[in-house]
């Protein structure tokens, strides 16, 4: 198991520098979420050691349930959808929340974190496929939400996030891709007032094309640990 982990890391580490050459990017500007849903602890030790520094989860749970099993210092981000009756307990604990979907949860993370005395990091969840099993925004939602939540306290709006639709060939979902970076550039001309720094965008099956489109969060789980059992 701990040599498949490394095996799993080190392709996704050159397949990641490969995509970033090509598209004349930096590579050590993309920051790799090693997804540790269902993944057990000791596992997750195995990639830290293989130095990885930010961990993804979920569900607000297996970060609370992790969390104190693992070395401090690393990165925890929140990728899954969040109900606001799950925002208190995860305040101050996750470095950023990859799913912000909706203005009530906006709202319920502005309202807890300045409870907590912190400003709580935030990308807004895009869907951009349209797809209607995926939660999100819709693109021409994004720009009115990001003006609104600039006056919500506490809370940072840090870029955007979407999952692409699952395809048999990523080259499919390119346009997907590049159709978020465009939508952070057109919002950052309009909106001079917010940093929409980070596109989290790429999984195990499409992160190549998503740094080829910009890409500086990708969010890889199957391709480091296997094949997740539930
Ligand atoms: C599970 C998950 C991932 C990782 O998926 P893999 O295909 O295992 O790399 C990435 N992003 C989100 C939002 C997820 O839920």
């Amino acid at each position: 198991m701990e040599d498949s982990i490394a095996a799993g890391l080190t392709l996704v580490r050159e397949n990641v520098k490969r995509a970033a050459q090509r598209a004349g990017r930096d590579p050590s500007g993309i920051k790799l979420v090693a997804v540790t849903k269902t993944v057990g602890p000791d596992a997750a030790k195995r990639a830290i050691d293989l130095g990885v520094t930010a961990l993804g989860e979920n569900r607000v749970q297996e970060i609370l349930a992790k969390g104190p099993l693992l070395p401090g210092g690393i990165e925890w981000h929140l990728i899954g959808t969040l109900q606001t009756n799950k925002v208190k307990p995860i305040i101050g604990r996750v470095n950023l929340i990859h799913s912000l979907d909706r203005w009530h949860l906006a709202e319920e993370i502005s309202r807890r974190s300045v409870e907590a005395g912190l400003a709580s990091g935030v990308l807004v969840q895009v869907n951009v496929s349209g797809e209607e099993t995926k939660s999100g925004l819709s693109p021409e939602e994004v720009a009115d939400f990001i003006k609104d939540a600039l006056s919500l306290p506490g809370l940072t709006i840090k870029g955007l996030m979407t999952i692409a639709p699952y395809v048999d060939n990523p080259e499919e979902v390119r346009p997907v891709f590049k159709e978020l970076r465009l939508l952070s550039e057109n919002i950052k001309s309009k909106i001079s007032s917010v940093e929409l720094d980070c596109l989290s965008m790429g999984m195990t099956n499409d992160y190549t094309v998503a740094v080829e489109e910009g890409a500086n969060i990708i969010r890889v789980g199957t391709a480091i640990f296997g094949k997740r059992k539930y």
